[in-house]
């Protein structure tokens, strides 16, 4: 074993910090001065900046990407029994929109070592009841999506992708959200690039878009800004109901600087991502996730890790608490949704439902991982993390 260190650092290392420089500050100051909060000229030059990145894209600022994922699947305009497959292994919003739409949320089980969705298991679960896949890539790594796509188009399903991990993130040379149908990026603080709160979607039908454009506001036909300022009409048309679910410029005062940096946040979670795998590789009890097989960029949104909870006598959340007591923070990407309660009591989901996702379920937790951590943090990391397997070593 490395040298660890003996004792617990003094201060708490929080699991995430946003990366946040005088820029930032100075732009939402900006906006705050100038009289505009709401979606404004700001927000339209960070859909402008999305867009133009993703080759041309339609791009939709909202205030989260959940917000964002509810609009999505009501374009599909679902109607009870239909069925939309996705991942147990994501946050709670991806099911839930399904849910909220009326539609029935259908797992496929993940690949048991890179958590990321099996288009095997996909295809297992397409019936004449689905509507739609939502693959999330998991962590900043690409699903497979040459499969995906095949069996979306195959049955004719549409293919909406959960990307809050995957800004940056390229699959065979191209850029998650680039030339497909519908992607949403988060901007929640913890996420490779933030607004605060926020979200994008990127999308390929403009009629589409513009279905979204009307739902984020209200469903009608002009937003605030364009009704308020010089040469803009107060008038207004609700087309269908609506939701309120537009970006603030102060979000995307923020969103255009941390956007500027994204290539150079991205870099600096590589280099700490290759630290941790040099840093753990020494702990056999401890997991990283596997690399998936296809090229791509990994964004590193996080660094995932299994416990070995056969090699130790407490189980993952006693092992995160200790850690906390080491003054580490850490995350927890994801319980299996299908075994949180209302999923499981709904539709009769029992341990052993999508082994695979339930083996890491209760395996995974995510280090610190954020542009400002140091090398010297992830020793501290490192070395909680054999202390208290040294406690507990069976
Ligand atoms: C964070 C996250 C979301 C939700 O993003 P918000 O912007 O917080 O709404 C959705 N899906 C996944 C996989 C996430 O990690």
């Amino acid at each position: 074993m490395k040298d660890s260190k003996k004792t617990a650092r003094k201060t708490f290392l929080p699991f995430s910090r946003p990366t946040i420089r005088q820029r930032e500050i100075e732009e939402v100051v900006d906006s705050l001065k100038s009289g505009w909060l709401t979606t404004g000229p700001k927000v339209a030059r960070f859909e402008e900046l999305f867009s133009r990145w993703s080759g041309g894209q339609e791009a939709i600022a909202v205030n989260s990407a959940t917000s964002g994922l509810h609009l999505a699947l009501l374009t599909l305009d679902l109607r009870p029994g239909d069925e939309v497959i996705t991942t147990p292994l994501t946050w709670p919003s991806t099911v839930n929109n399904i849910e909220l739409c009326g539609a029935t949320p259908v797992f496929a089980d993940v690949d048991r070592d890179t958590l990321q969705i099996e288009p095997g298991q996909i295809e297992r679960m397409v019936s004449p009841r689905t509507r739609a896949v939502i693959p999330v890539h998991f962590a900043g790594a690409p699903c497979d999506m040459d499969p995906i796509e095949g069996i979306c188009r195959q049955h004719g399903l549409s293919l909406i992708e959960d990307a809050a991990h995957a800004v940056g993130t390229r699959y065979k040379g191209r850029l998650i959200g680039s030339g497909c149908e519908l992607a949403v990026f988060s901007f929640h603080p913890i996420k490779n690039i933030t607004t605060g709160e926020g979200g994008m979607i990127l999308c390929h039908d403009h009629e589409r878009a513009e279905r979204m454009r009307r739902l984020r506001f209200h469903g009608i036909s002009r937003d605030a800004w364009r009704r308020y300022s010089k040469g803009g009409i107060p008038q207004y048309e609700v087309e269908e109901p609506g939701f309120k679910y537009n970006m603030l410029d102060i979000e995307a005062a923020i969103g255009i600087h941390q956007f500027n940096d994204l290539e150079g946040f991205n870099k600096r979670r590589r280099e700490l991502a290759e630290n941790y795998d040099d840093l753990l590789s020494d702990i056999p009890e401890i997991m990283p996730l596997g690399r998936v097989s296809w090229p791509h960029v990994h964004a590193w949104h996080l660094y995932v890790v299994r416990l070995e909870i056969e090699a130790v006598d407490i189980d993952r959340d006693r092992f995160i608490s200790e850690l906390q007591d080491e003054n580490i923070g850490t995350g927890l990407h994801f319980p299996a949704i299908h075994l949180q309660r209302f999923y499981r009591e709904k539709y009769g989901y029992r341990p052993g439902s999508l082994p695979n996702a339930e083996w890491n379920s209760k395996r995974l937790l995510s280090l610190p991982l954020y542009p400002m951590l140091t090398r010297a943090d992830q020793e501290d990391v490192a070395s909680a993390i054999k202390r208290v397997i040294a406690r507990h070593r069976r």
